[in-house]
């Protein structure tokens, strides 16, 4: 545990070097678009370069389900939960990513007066990777392959594009899914997005916000927030985070290894969840 937090009046401003922070809103219910566009906002006022990835998990499943088709997940060998992502599944996924949560995004930051550009992982090749075709599911203790799949990892990030839209004073929202080498699209794990454009733009910080004050030692009670962990300590971390909270540790992991100067993770149900993070509220790894 550390010392006291720091307050959020502590957070930085405009960063001297010009440096870029990464900030990755989740898909989870509870989480405040709102207030984390007025956030964004009022930081980019202040000369904050940022560049903004989001998911829209919970959306997805509830447009899949009404659909009549409902998502399905599987869980590896290696006992880490993807959706599977056939045709169909990907078709409701960009509706619900690049359509609503994307859109929602920019009209929200438009209002609030900052010009926000939203794209996909596919517009200009901007996140690309290896498509997985098949994966394998444990179900009922034996593993089953399945094919078809749409998903990867993002290998490639277009930095030239966002360069040239944060020079220009836009701020980009970026969403999966990302695009394969061969041109397919391809759902990826937005924190590991959001880790590798930290990454690839050498980002000062990357936050990872989303419906939990940050890691827990004890899921779900609240008062036993991990304040601070290191690289190294991230493996031990692992055995106590469940399902899509190993995710945002891989990611934290791959951003700062890649060169990426911190990473939060911060609670976005709250008001003003940029500068909360910044001040170091969450889970702060280094
Ligand atoms: P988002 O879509 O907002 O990025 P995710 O659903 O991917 O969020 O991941 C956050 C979720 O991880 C939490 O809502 C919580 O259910 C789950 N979780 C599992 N283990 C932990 C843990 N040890 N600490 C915090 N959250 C955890």
């Amino acid at each position: 545990m550390s010392g006291e937090a720091p307050t959020v009046r502590d957070a930085p401003r405009a960063s001297p070097t010009g440096g870029i922070t990464v900030v990755k809103v989740g898909g989870s219910d509870g989480i405040d678009l709102d207030a984390v566009c007025d956030d964004v906002a009022s930081l980019v006022a202040s000369g904050l370069r940022l560049v903004m990835v989001h998911g829209g998990s919970a959306e997805t499943n509830r447009v899949s389900t009404l659909l009549g088709h409902p998502p399905r997940f599987v869980t590896s060998p290696s006992g880490h939960e993807s959706r599977f992502t056939d045709r169909a599944t990907l078709e409701v996924f960009e509706m619900v990513y690049c359509g609503k949560v994307n859109k929602g995004l920019v009209e929200r930051l438009q209002a609030r007066g900052v010009n926000a550009v939203g794209l996909s992982g596919m517009d200009g090749r901007l996140l690309e990777g290896r498509r997985k075709s098949s994966v394998r599911s444990l179900e009922g203790g034996r593993v089953r392959v399945l094919r078809g799949d749409h998903t990867g990892v993002v290998e490639r990030v277009n930095t030239s594009l966002l360069t040239l839209l944060l020079d220009r004073c836009f701020l980009p929202v970026i969403t999966p899914p990302a695009i394969s080498y061969e041109g397919v699209a391809i759902n990826v794990d937005g924190d590991r997005a959001a880790a590798a454009v930290a990454r690839e733009l050498r980002a000062e910080a990357l936050l990872l916000l989303s419906n939990v004050p940050g890691l827990l030692r004890d899921f779900p009670n609240e008062g036993s927030l991990v304040r601070e962990l290191t690289v190294s300590g991230l493996e031990e971390a692992m055995s106590y985070a469940g399902g899509r909270m190993k995710r945002k540790l891989m990611g934290a992991g791959e951003a700062l290894l890649g060169g990426v100067g911190r990473v939060v993770l911060g609670d976005a149900r709250r008001d003003m969840p940029l500068r909360r993070a910044l001040a170091g509220e969450g889970t702060v790894v280094t």
